[in-house]
Formats: structure tokens, sequence, C-alpha cells
């Protein structure tokens, strides 16, 4: 029996697209001692995995041409020799852009069993990484705080289109977006929590952080990194936090073209901190966070937006929207349906 694979073809200088990928068949793996066999019913697309195409990252192994594109999602346990990874369990793991997987339950990050009451894309969004990284990024290096004056940008995406319910359900009360587009920002307001809005790429930036924030921001969480972190950076209220989770807007820039920062100087003068951080090194606390953000949607206070495609061919175009900002909240695929009752494991 025979799948659909996604390979790397070519090295994008710029924004990837199918050119950059060969779509192969391959058969289905069988089951190993010590491993399982799952069936992909989501795959997830991250900015970072152009950074993977371009072998541009430390943390991963490089990506040589020809194989298989990484990446985690959702699958089903179909045939296991793992006790931890019963048959019919449904699982959040690194899949690979492939429609079946051998599953081995030392890789690292460990795949995680998920919820089978929730929506099963729920497992490559808010209750998975996407939902930790916020969660991380406001709770623990954020610290956020029921006065704070709150900014996130890239807002309407994958990890931002949570930010704003997961600060409310951690006591603050309001929060402001930025992102590119009216209907971004009509939906940061509908869908998302977002009290007030501003659309970088129709309205004066400085006019509307002016008027939103007059005595400056205590909390920033960063996705986009550049000119608007050192916009922020002279905004500072005294003890402000900025939590750097990403930096989309310089991923592909030249080195030599990347922004010089002016402000840096005003995190002394505001005794203010800023901290990145990388979701993989807090593996520790993914229980604890995922049975929160699990009692939260069931509980109606965090409501995750997603932006699914149907069927693994339209991986390639699922990555290159993120770089278009064509996505609204979390951009994933569908590959399959479960062919097995879920088994009822309820782990968060
Ligand atoms: P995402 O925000 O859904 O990324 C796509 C969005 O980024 C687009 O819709 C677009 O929104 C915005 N964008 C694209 N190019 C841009 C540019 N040149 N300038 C400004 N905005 C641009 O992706 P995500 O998965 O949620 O990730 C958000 C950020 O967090 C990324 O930087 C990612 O690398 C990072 N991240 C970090 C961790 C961690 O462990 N720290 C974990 C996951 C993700 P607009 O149309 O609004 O511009």
């Amino acid at each position: 029996m025979m799948q659909k694979q996604w390979r790397l073809a070519a090295r994008p200088e710029g924004i990837p697209d199918r050119s950059h990928f060969a779509l192969t068949d391959a058969p289905i793996p069988s089951v190993q001692p010590g491993k399982a066999v799952a069936k992909t019913l989501y795959l997830g697309v991250a900015p970072v995995m152009l950074r993977y195409m371009r072998n541009e990252t430390e943390f991963e192994s490089p990506l040589e041409l020809g194989t298989l594109m990484p990446g985690r999602g959702v699958a089903q346990i179909i045939e296991s020799n793992c006790e931890g990874l019963p048959v019919g369990a449904i699982v959040q793991a690194r899949l690979g852009w492939q429609e079946y997987v051998l599953i081995d339950e030392s890789d690292r990050p460990a795949p995680f069993l998920l919820p089978t009451d929730l929506p099963l894309s729920h497992g490559i969004g808010a209750v998975s990484l996407s939902g930790i990284t916020a969660l991380v990024g406001v709770r623990d290096i954020g610290k956020v705080a029921r006065t704070d004056r709150i900014l996130v940008s890239g807002a309407a995406g994958g990890v931002g289109s949570h930010v704003a319910e997961i600060a409310k359900a951690l006591g603050a009360q309001e929060v402001v977006g930025i992102a590119g587009g009216p209907e971004k920002c009509t939906r940061l307001q509908r869908d998302m929590a977002y009290d007030h809005v501003i659309d970088y790429k129709n309205e004066d930036v400085d006019v509307a952080l002016d008027r939103l924030f007059p005595d400056g921001i205590d909390l920033y969480f960063d996705n986009v990194g550049g000119a608007l972190l050192d916009n922020i950076l002279a905004r500072l209220r005294r003890r402000a936090r900025i939590v750097i989770c990403g930096s989309i807007s310089e991923y592909l820039t030249e080195k030599e073209n990347k922004h010089r920062f002016i402000n840096l100087q005003n995190l002394g003068r505001q005794d203010a901190k800023m901290e990145g951080f990388f979701v993989f090194d807090y593996e520790d606390v993914y229980p604890q966070c995922l049975e929160m953000l699990a009692t939260w949607v069931r509980e109606g206070a965090l409501n995750p937006v997603e932006d699914i495609s149907q069927g693994i061919e339209t991986l390639p175009d699922a990555l290159a929207d993120l770089y278009l900002g064509n996505n609204i909240g979390v951009r994933m695929v569908e590959v399959g349906q479960p062919d097995l009752p879920l088994a009822s494991l309820s782990p968060v």
C-alpha cells in the first residue's frame, strides 16, 4: 500500500512556492518493535519551517534536498507496539508531511495524547503548541498582571489569535492587537477577544499607539520583531515586559539588512525586561498547560480560530500563506479522517 509524501526539492530564497517541493509516493510503513503506525489527520504549518528549508536553524539537523518535509500534526494510532500509544488514540507528534507515519515514543519533544471530546484540529492549535506558546509567553515570560496595558503583534496569527483570550483568562482587562488588513482586524475584535485593533497596513501605527497607549505599554507580546519592536521599546512603562515570541518580519531579511535597534537603552531607563523563549524548552510544563487550555476551551474562555484547507496537496500553499499574510488563526491542513473509533482516553 502506498501513500503520498512531500519532500524538499529546492531551497527558497524568498516566499516558498510549489516548485520548492516534490509530491512523491512511498510505501505505508509497517509497525516495528517499540513503535506505532499512525494515520495523519491534520498537519500544521509554522513560519520556522521556511528556516528549516533554508537550513537556517541551529536546533534542527540540516534538512537535505530530497528529504521528507518535517512538521507536527494530529494522527490516529492504527497499529501499535507501544504501551503508551494504544490503537485508536489521537496523538500530537512529529509526523512529517505524509499520510502515514511510524511513531517512536522516545522522539523529543515526545508525542502526546490528545483529548477526544474536543475538535481534533485543536490538537495542532489551541490545545497544542500554538496554545502552549501563547500561554507560556503571557504567563511565564510576560508575567501578565490585571492592570497591564497589553499589546500583541501578529495578533491574528496562529499564536496571536490565542493571546488575548489567554491573557484575560489569567486576569487581564484589556488587550490591543496589531494585524494587517480590515478583515483580520474585524475578526480580532469579533472572535479573538481583542478590545482595540491597529491595522498596520492601512493606518498610521504611531498615531494609533499614541491614542491607545498615552501612558505607555506594560506588556508587549511580539511575534514580528524589527522596526515595530524598536518603536515599542520607545514606549515602555516602568517595569514593562517584552515577550520575544517570534520575528517573522525579519525571517526573510538578509543579515546586513536586518533592523538596527536604536531604542534598546530604554529597557534600562524603564527598569524593563525583554525575554525570548523557545517552547520546546518548556516540555516539563506541557501537561499542565494542555490541561489548562483544554479546560478553557470546554468552558468557552478560549475559542480557537482555525484556517483549514483540505488535502495533503495544499501543504505548500499553507506554508506560503503565513508569509503572504493570508491566514487568520492557526493555518493547518486536513489530511485524512479517523478510520477507527476514537480510543476514549481523556488525558487532559
Ligand atoms: P502566524 O502568526 O500565523 O504567521 C503568519 C502571520 O504573520 C501572517 O498572517 C502575517 O499576519 C504575519 N506576517 C507575515 N509576514 C510578516 C511581515 N513581514 N511583517 C509582519 N507580519 C508578518 O505564525 P505563528 O505560527 O502564530 O507564529 C507567530 C510567531 O511566533 C512567528 O514569528 C513564529 O516563528 C513564532 N513562534 C515562536 C515560538 C516559540 O517557541 N517562541 C513557537 C511558535 C511560533 P499580518 O497579515 O497580520 O501581517
